[in-house]
C-alpha cells in the first residue's frame, strides 16, 4: 500500500484539489487489498469522515476513476468494486457467468489481443483493466448440450 502522501501528491498530480472526502476514500480503497464496493468503501471511509454520504462516496469514486486513480471493476454477476490502480501489476478480469468465479489475469495477455484489433481494425483497446466473462472450465464441462 502506497503512502498517504504519495496519495495525496497522485491526487493534485491529476489535477484535484485535495478534499478530506477525495484523500480519505482514496486511502480507504488503497488500504484494501483487491476490489472494494462503493458501499464498502462509505462504510470503512464514514468512520473517519463522519458526515459523509454514500452519494458523496459514488461521486468521488467515479471522479477517481476517470482520472486513472482506480480501477473500476465490472463483474456483471455482481456489484461494481474499485481498486487502486497499481501500474506495477496491471491486470484483467476472467468472470464465469455460470459459477460467478472471478480469475486476475496478467495484462500482458489481453494485449495480444489488443495488438491483434489494432493491427486488423486500428481499434485501440483499453486493455490496462479488461474484464471478459464466460464459463470457467468446470461450468463449461458441465454444459451438456455442447459437443466437444
Ligand atoms: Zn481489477
Ligand atoms: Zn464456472
Amino acid at each position: 500500500v502506497e503512502g498517504t502522501q504519495d496519495l495525496v501528491q497522485a491526487l493534485r498530480d491529476c489535477g484535484f484539489r485535495v478534499t478530506p472526502q477525495r484523500a480519505v476514500i482514496l486511502q480507504t480503497v488503497a488500504a484494501f487489498s483487491g476490489h472494494i464496493t462503493a458501499q464498502e468503501v462509505y462504510e470503512a471511509a464514514q468512520k473517519r469522515l463522519p458526515g459523509l454520504n454514500l452519494a458523496t462516496v459514488y461521486r468521488t469514486l467515479e471522479s477517481l476513476q476517470q482520472a486513472g486513480l482506480i480501477d473500476l471493476f465490472l463483474p456483471g454477476t455482481s456489484q461494481a468494486r474499485f481498486s487502486l490502480r497499481d501500474p506495477d501489476h496491471p491486470h484483467c478480469h476472467l468472470v464465469c457467468t455460470g459459477c460467478r468465479q472471478e480469475y486476475e489475469l496478467p495484462a500482458s495477455w489481453a494485449q495480444r489481443l489488443s495488438a491483434e484489433v489494432r493491427a486488423q481494425l486500428g481499434f485501440e483497446i483499453d486493455a490496462s483493466h479488461l474484464t471478459l466473462t464466460g464459463l470457467c472450465r468446470k461450468c463449461a464441462g458441465s454444459d451438456q448440450s455442447r459437443s466437444g
